[in-house]
């Protein structure tokens, strides 16, 4: 069924399907929602498959004191579809195509950061969920449903060699991790250490690999040694093992921290080799303690990346089609995404839920 058929009575809005949270304790549920109709510059797009995103569990969970959730909360932010309307200024997709979106679908277009392509630090942004809605009000809804519409500036291209079930995840797990490797050179023979093998991290090691780095894989699951390996990693440390985290100390040009649970990351920061850095880009609520000395010591760095920019988003689409990387995943209808929650809070997913969202269709029929 099309999505342009849920037409609601609402002039300018029309009804679509979707899976809601009410609360932070309540489990995600069948819910119909309005979206805006296309205007001139929209894209509306039939999901057909979604990630699951960790950050999904921490908004639904309402486990981020500087994001509060907004309820009923819809989350998704790895979606790819097929485009099934535009507005009439719209050039760059017409209905039939393959289009994705990620994190973002608004910034303000005009100030420095928009203006250089970073739309991601927009002081004026709006995420794909839980933020104010500019154009319905309330607060927008993500992509476990079955539509949605986004300005063109927001939508991506899809290479159209890949598999979309695994295309999805790259829309956030993807750049997520593309975006620091490359602003920090963590390419052509430099050591890089990938710490977490989650959704964030198996991307992580795919990408330093295919760049050209020697990559180092930091877990707290041993059974995750044989992937990391074929996921392109060339060597594997249990991260709990001091005695194989000391062999490594100062010889790292580069750390991504992917994991999304407290804890030290001072035993990395020592791992690092001279003006070496550490880019945070895991979310726990709770401040890490970092020791001063561990950083002053070898002009070591610690910084942070979100997501990525627009332009940078289709690049590293781009590079996946040229050089045939999508994620590892397991997919699943939608009514298992509580399950699925539980199974990623202990690490058994390989490596990246994705709904089919074709499943959405046998909810709540009218
Ligand atoms: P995920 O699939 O659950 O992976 C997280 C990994 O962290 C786990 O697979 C596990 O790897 C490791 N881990 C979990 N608990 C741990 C603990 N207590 N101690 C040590 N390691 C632990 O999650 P994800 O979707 O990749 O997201 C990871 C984090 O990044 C989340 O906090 C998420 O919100 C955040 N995020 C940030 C951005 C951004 O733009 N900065 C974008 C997306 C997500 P091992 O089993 O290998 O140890
Ligand atoms: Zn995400």
């Amino acid at each position: 069924m099309s999505t342009t058929q849920f037409t609601s009575k609402l002039r300018g809005q029309y009804s679509a399907k979707g899976y809601s949270a009410a609360s932070a304790t309540s489990p995600l549920a069948p819910t119909v929602i309005s979206r805006r109709d296309p205007a001139d510059h929209d894209v509306q797009i039939e999901i057909l498959f979604c990630g699951i995103c960790h950050s999904d569990l921490h908004q639904v969970r309402n486990e981020w004191t500087v994001m509060p959730t907004v309820y009923p909360c819809i989350p998704g932010h790895e979606i790819v579809g097929r485009v099934t309307k535009v507005g009439s200024a719209v050039t760059k997709f017409k209905p039939g195509d393959l289009a994705a979106v990620g994190c973002l679908v608004d910034s303000d277009n005009s100030c420095p950061d928009c203006q250089t392509g970073l739309e991601q630090f927009c002081p004026n942004l709006t995420l794909t969920y839980n933020s104010p809605d500019p154009y319905l009000g309330g607060v927008t809804y993500g992509g476990y449903s079955d539509s949605i519409v986004v300005k063109d500036h927001f939508v991506l291209h899809v290479p159209s060699n890949l598999n979309l079930a695994g295309v999805a995840p790259l829309l956030c797990a993807g750049i997520t991790t593309y975006s620091p490797i490359r602003h920090w050179g963590a390419t052509n023979g430099k050591k890089v250490g990938v710490v977490g093998l989650g959704g964030l991290g198996h991307m992580a090691v795919k990408f330093a690999h295919a760049l050209g780095a020697y990559v180092v894989v930091f877990t707290t699951s041993q059974n995750k040694k044989d992937d990391a390996v074929r996921l392109g990693a060339d060597e594997i440390i249990v991260s709990h093992d001091a005695g194989q985290m000391n062999k490594h100390a100062r010889s790292f040009d580069f750390i991504l921290d992917t994991v999304s649970a407290e804890h030290d990351i001072n035993a990395y920061i020592q791992l690092l080799r001279r003006d070496g850095n550490i880019t945070l880009v895991g979310a726990p609520d709770k401040p890490h303690a970092v020791s001063a000395f561990g950083l002053l010591f070898q002009r070591r760095s610690i910084s942070g990346s979100i997501i990525g920019g627009i332009a940078e988003t289709q690049e590293m689409l781009d590079f996946c089609g040229k050089h045939n990387i999508t994620a590892d995943v397991e997919v699943i209808p939608i009514q298992k995404v509580n399950e699925a929650y539980d199974r990623m809070l202990k690490s058994d997913v390989k490596y990246r839920f994705s709904i089919d969202m074709a499943s959405l269709k046998s909810d709540l029929s009218r």
